[in-house]
């Protein structure tokens, strides 16, 4: 299966498909012929998982550089030691990167890429679920000491090919993180979706034919937002339902200890119960909607663990937010989002009706 991406800098194709990593490169070997290097960012975890498969069907000789896996590869540090890499691999502007891995690599290898003499070509081979994400759209960043992905850039791959074998080994924490991803794109773009995915038994456990075209359906969803909002001026911010309380919670629990997903996930229920109040969502659908998150294991006995002081100071700093005021996307129904700004104190309020719902 392929799905374009037609953003206003760049056009590119997503490729996938169940054990089609020795094919998909058919329609860019001239391209890769072209370049002098090939030059494969991975972490440990990947590598140690899914590098014999990798290396048995990637068509193509290249050199690889294995970097610690989660959010360390996203640190200054991390990023200096991938350009020391290339500079020491004698690689050039003709010189092409491929980012084999979850976001966490995709965001690196990208941002290398963006920034190696000022910019040299990639593709990412995702190997999450969560990727199906991360990958498509164009956004890449590392960390900085006081704050996730706030040194970064958009640009965009030349391709992205997502071979569903590799998702076989990720844990079943990893499946259910990045299947939040997969429910948000459901929850801003079509209520029969999110329907069959909530009428799952188990969202963890989904057939593999099933899983693709879910994450089919996430990728349209994210391609047709990017293709009218490349840089987040407007529509864009769509995608980041969820994100706002749920980074804050992330922030919080110090990056790792809660998956990415997982927080999203826990944010989308608070975003939920905003929405009661500005759009049309009933109480009945948040209860059915955190039911059924609660039944698939999220784990949303973390936000008892941080009072709403400790969340605050994160949520201001949230990229959305500008004077100090804050911006939470919101359903206005399933499938209908929209920006909204809200106050702090009605922040409070909504945290402690959230709190005496887990209880
Ligand atoms: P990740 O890349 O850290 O992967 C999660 C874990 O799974 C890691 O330990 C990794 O080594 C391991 N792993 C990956 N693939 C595997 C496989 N096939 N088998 C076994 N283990 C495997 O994280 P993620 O959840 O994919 O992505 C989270 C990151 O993505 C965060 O840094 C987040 O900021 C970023 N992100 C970026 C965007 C974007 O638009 N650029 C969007 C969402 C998230
Ligand atoms: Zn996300």
């Amino acid at each position: 299966m392929r799905i374009p991406v037609n953003t206003a800098s760049h056009r590119y194709e997503v490729i996938i498909g169940s054990n089609i990593l020795h094919t998909a490169f058919d329609s860019f070997d001239a391209m890769l012929k072209k370049a002098d290097k090939l030059i494969v960012f991975t972490d440990e975890n990947v590598w140690n998982a899914q590098g014999d498969y990798f290396k048995k069907h990637f068509p193509y000789s290249f050199e690889v550089f294995i970097m610690p896996s989660g959010e360390a590869c996203k640190s200054f540090e991390n990023y200096q030691n991938a350009h020391t890499f290339l500079i020491e691999k004698d690689c050039t502007r003709k010189s092409f990167l491929f980012a084999f891995g979850g976001g966490a690599v995709g965001d690196l290898t990208g941002f290398a890429a963006a920034t190696f003499m000022r910019g040299i070509p990639f593709i990412q081979i995702p190997t999450t679920i969560l990727a199906h994400d991360s990958a498509v759209g164009g956004k890449t960043a590392i960390n900085h000491p006081l704050g996730k992905n706030l040194v970064g850039a958009f640009y965009q791959p030349e391709a992205v090919i997502y071979d569903t074998m590799f998702l076989q080994s990720l844990s079943k924490r990893e499946v259910r993180s990045g299947m939040a991803e997969v429910i948000k794109h459901a929850l801003i773009s079509n209520e029969n979706w999110l329907m069959q995915l909530m009428a799952s038994p188990s969202i963890t456990n989904i057939e593999s034919g099933q899983l693709a075209l879910h994450l089919k359906a996430g990728i349209e969803v994210k391609a047709n937002i990017v293709a009218q909002d490349e840089t987040e001026q407007s529509v864009r911010k769509y995608l980041n339902f969820g994100h706002t309380y749920g980074h804050a919670l992330e922030a919080a629990a110090g990056y790792g200890g809660l998956a990415h997903g997982e927080a999203v996930m826990i944010g989308m229920v608070y975003a939920l119960l905003l929405s009661e109040r500005y759009g049309q969502i009933s109480r009945e659908f948040t209860r059915a909607f955190l039911s059924f998150a609660y039944k698939n294991g999220y784990p949303f006995h973390e936000v008892l663990k941080y009072s709403f002081e400790t969340l605050q100071q994160f949520l201001l700093k949230d990229k959305k937010a500008e004077y100090g005021e804050l911006k939470f996307v919101l359903l206005n129904k399933i499938g209908e989002p929209f920006v909204q700004p809200i106050e702090l104190s009605e922040c409070r309020e909504v945290d402690i009706e959230y709190r005496s719902l887990l209880m």
